[in-house]
């Protein structure tokens, strides 16, 4: 490898934000076959967005004081997306106790005496709650794209609350520049497989490992580098850092958490999809010059 080669592309790359911790980090971007992105503040903005209420057998400001006291105490992006929609639309707060946050899942806590449980439907299913008519409504959510918040009180499925959030604005340009770069594209993501697929579809990729445990991603990242395979891992999360260091380039966006923004070997400034292709780019045309 010669040094000059070296400094151009980081220099290159200096100038896009697109920052490379060091020279095996510039070679390895030459070599990737596959790129893994984490959908949430990876794909999708990280904004999530309340769009609906549906409840059964309890008024809707009811449901949103109870799920929201729950959600207060968690620090789950849905969670804020939850609070901050209840806090404009059903103002009047109560308390929860015994708050227990379930990692992948979802939380629980006491609310006004009432059992209250907030998740998806894996949580619902280990909490023994049926569904019932509310199983249509989420299936129709998370064929829109959207993930589904089930609130359960008392053992009892008491309404959905659905939330979106947006694509950012070049996600689809940039899974097509990887593809267009001979490059595989897959999501991964905690959320489950319809809400993922959909947005999978819409970004157009073909891949999606869904309903991932945080623990579990790493162990993800290995399977796709059986064979030897040069795989990159694209997060922004606290639960990305492991699968960031089990790829063989991890890639954090900017506007991510410092342990993934530490754990990386390259740091998207501009926090743009576009400058994951960006990255591979400029790691070819150095490899090119070492020849
Ligand atoms: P990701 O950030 O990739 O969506 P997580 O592992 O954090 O994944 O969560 C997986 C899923 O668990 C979420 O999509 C959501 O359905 C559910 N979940 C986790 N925490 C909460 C919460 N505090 N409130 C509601 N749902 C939650
Ligand atoms: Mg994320």
């Amino acid at each position: 490898a010669t040094p000059t080669a070296i400094m151009v592309g980081t220099g290159l790359g200096a100038k896009r934000g697109v920052l490379f911790k060091n020279a095996i980090a510039l070679e390895t971007s030459a070599r990737v076959q596959a790129v893994v992105m984490d959908k949430t503040g990876t794909l999708t903005k990280g904004e999530p967005e309340v769009t609906d209420v549906i409840t059964a057998g309890l008024a809707e400001a009811e449901l949103l004081r109870l799920v929201a006291a729950v959600e207060r105490e968690s620090e789950h992006p849905l969670a804020e997306a939850v609070v901050r929609f209840a806090d404009a639309h059903a103002p009047g707060t109560a308390k929860a106790t015994k708050f227990e946050n379930v990692p992948g899942h979802g939380a629980k806590a006491e609310v006004d005496g009432h059992r209250v449980v907030v998740g998806n439907t894996k949580l619902m299913r280990a909490e023994g709650v049926d569904l019932g008519s509310l199983a249509v409504r989420r299936e129709e959510l998370a064929a829109g794209g959207r993930t589904a918040v089930i609130a359960a009180v008392d053992g009892r499925a008491a309404g959905l609350i659905g939330v979106a959030d947006a694509p950012r604005a070049t996600s689809a340009a940039a899974v097509a520049a990887l593809h267009q770069a001979g490059v595989e594209v897959v999501m991964l993501t905690g959320d489950n497989e319809a809400t993922a697929r959909r947005i999978a579809d819409q970004l157009g990729i073909d891949t999606v490992i869904a309903e991932v445990l945080p623990g579990d991603k790493a162990a993800k990242i290995a399977e796709l580098q059986r064979g030897g395979r040069k795989v990159a891992m694209v997060g922004d999360g606290v639960n990305d850092a492991p699968a960031l260091a089990q790829a063989d380039l991890g890639i954090a966006i900017g506007a991510g958490t410092d342990v993934a923004i530490e754990t990386a070997d390259v740091v998207l400034m501009r926090s743009d999809p576009l400058d994951v292709p960006t990255a591979l780019t400029i790691g070819r045309g150095t490899l090119r010059k070492m020849r």
